[in-house]
């Protein structure tokens, strides 16, 4: 450390996505002297590939329901600074369209490109810093236990020790490392695809865990269903692959039955137990559900898009099936029980005619699959962040193991855990409301 050169500043923030971008942009326009982190050579993060929706559930109540294993007073935090925060993304000149219905809730579409640079542009502009390619070695602390400041690698491989009064840590989950994915999702038979930025390895969580930081464990994450050979490199692309509709869908496992509700929405289709040993899916629709839901939007101001022969076109397993009797025979062919899953779905079907109960449940879209041709893709989870993560109080402080803050460090966007689960409250509208009341509590000094 005695080589290392120094410099100081008011705030770091450690990672340049949705919520490292918001709360750096907020305070350098504020007058406070931010340095941004980010490791890889782009800015923007798992946000630059999104879908720009900036949305959450209706109300506290609501949410208190669906997401039911998260901290209500965190809920609170998305409900509080959610208008700030799109005050925020059109002071800053953002085109924001909306309000209007998305998912299960209320939100607006951002032009999310634009937003992040503009951001960047806000934090340049007033004296900040955004060092790229740069890998964070470890936080100093103080005498007191206080976090003040961080032991960085520039791209020039030079150690720099930047002591600050604030870090705050953005580093988008811990997504992508296989260690930290076990620990609190659990041991999967078939490793769970990445679909976020490669670089949210949990650098935050143990950041934080190195000098005393507890966390709010779920099993729970945020992801949906992807054709199971399609590559997911390419951030810019992730998005079309989403299998939304799958909610008016049916999933069938490898012995050919249902396994979940698939009707409670694909984002919590994915977090079903099969997962855990199986990996792979076929997900079945028929053409009603084709023409009238697969190529149609699935949100205002998305675009339709034919589902199926995107996936088939990147790599997906598909069958086109003429009739039940086909997608056996297609099935078979994938190792899947065909026969099996020909019943399950004429028996689906008589349920649907007669007003009957499936096992398991289907309580909304209970129409029948009754008009050929069918479409079978043979899906798998693929997760974009994890329910878990560092705990935090409504301030955005990170939390010891005694529930007391750790001075001088903060935690935004899907760094944090105990905000969700099992229902999902919007990844773009938690992270950059929380990083609006990480801006208050640098502001307000406590
Ligand atoms: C295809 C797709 C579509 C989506 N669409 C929507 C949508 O429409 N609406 C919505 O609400 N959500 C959407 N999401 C989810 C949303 O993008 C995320 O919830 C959001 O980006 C999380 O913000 P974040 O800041 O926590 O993480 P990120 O935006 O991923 O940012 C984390 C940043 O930290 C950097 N980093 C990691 N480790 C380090 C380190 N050690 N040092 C420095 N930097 C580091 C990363 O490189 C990255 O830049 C979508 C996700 C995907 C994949």
């Amino acid at each position: 450390m005695t080589d290392a050169m120094e410099f100081e500043c008011d705030v770091v923030v450690i990672g340049a996505g949705m919520a490292g971008l918001t709360v750096a942009s907020r305070l350098a326009k504020c007058g406070a002297s931010v340095v941004v982190l980010e490791k890889s050579t782009e800015i923007g993060g798992t946000a630059r590939g999104s879908g720009g929706y900036v949305w959450t559930l209706p109300d506290a109540q609501i949410m208190s329901r669906q997401a039911a294993s998260g901290d209500p007073k965190l809920q609170d935090v998305i409900f509080e600074e959610f208008e700030a925060l799109v005050d925020w993304m059109r002071a800053l000149g953002t085109q924001v369209e909306g309000p209007h219905a998305v998912m299960s809730g209320r939100g607006y579409h951002v032009d999310i490109i634009g937003y992040l640079d503009r951001c960047h542009r806000a934090i340049v502009s007033n004296g900040g810093n955004i060092l790229r390619n740069s890998r964070v070695q470890g936080l100093l602390t103080n005498a007191g236990g206080a976090v003040c400041g961080a032991v960085v690698v520039d791209d020039a491989d030079e150690q720099v020790a930047i002591r600050a009064s604030w870090i705050i840590l953005a580093t988008g989950g811990f997504t992508a490392d296989p260690g930290l994915t076990e620990e609190f999702i659990g041991r999967r038979d078939v490793p769970m695809r990445v679909r976020a930025s490669k670089n949210n390895v949990g650098d935050g969580l143990v950041l934080a865990r190195s000098v005393g930081a507890t966390t709010a464990t779920s099993s729970g994450f945020y992801g949906h269903m992807v054709g199971t050979s399609i590559p997911l490199d390419d951030l810019e692309t992730m998005r079309t692959y989403g299998l939304y509709h799958s909610d008016h869908a049916l999933l069938l496992g490898r012995d050919g039955f249902r396994f979940v509700d698939e009707s409670l929405g694909d984002h919590m289709s994915v977090q079903s137990d099969y997962f855990v040993t199986e990996g792979a899916a076929a997900l079945v629709w028929d053409e009603r559900i084709n023409r009238d839901v697969v190529t149609k939007p699935w949100i205002q101001g998305s675009p339709g898009e034919d589902r199926f022969a995107i996936a088939r076109e990147a790599g997906a397993r598909t069958v086109k099936a003429a009739n039940l009797d086909d997608l056996a025979s297609g099935l078979d062919e994938w190792g899947f029980d065909g026969s099996r899953a020909a019943e399950t779905v004429r028996k689906f079907n008589s349920d649907m005619e007669s007003g009957g109960i499936p096992e398991p449940e289907r309580r909304h879209h209970r129409s029948p699959l009754a008009e050929p041709p069918y479409y079978v893709i043979e899906v798998s989870p693929a997760i974009t962040f994890p329910y878990g993560g560092l705990r935090v109080d409504e301030h955005s402080r990170v939390l010891d193991a005694r529930g007391a803050p750790i001075g001088g460090l903060l935690a935004v966007g899907s760094d944090v855990g105990g905000i969700m689960g099992p229902d999902y409250t919007g990844g773009l509208c938690t992270a950059g409301s929380f990083a609006i009341r990480a801006a208050r509590t640098v502001a307000a000094g406590s």
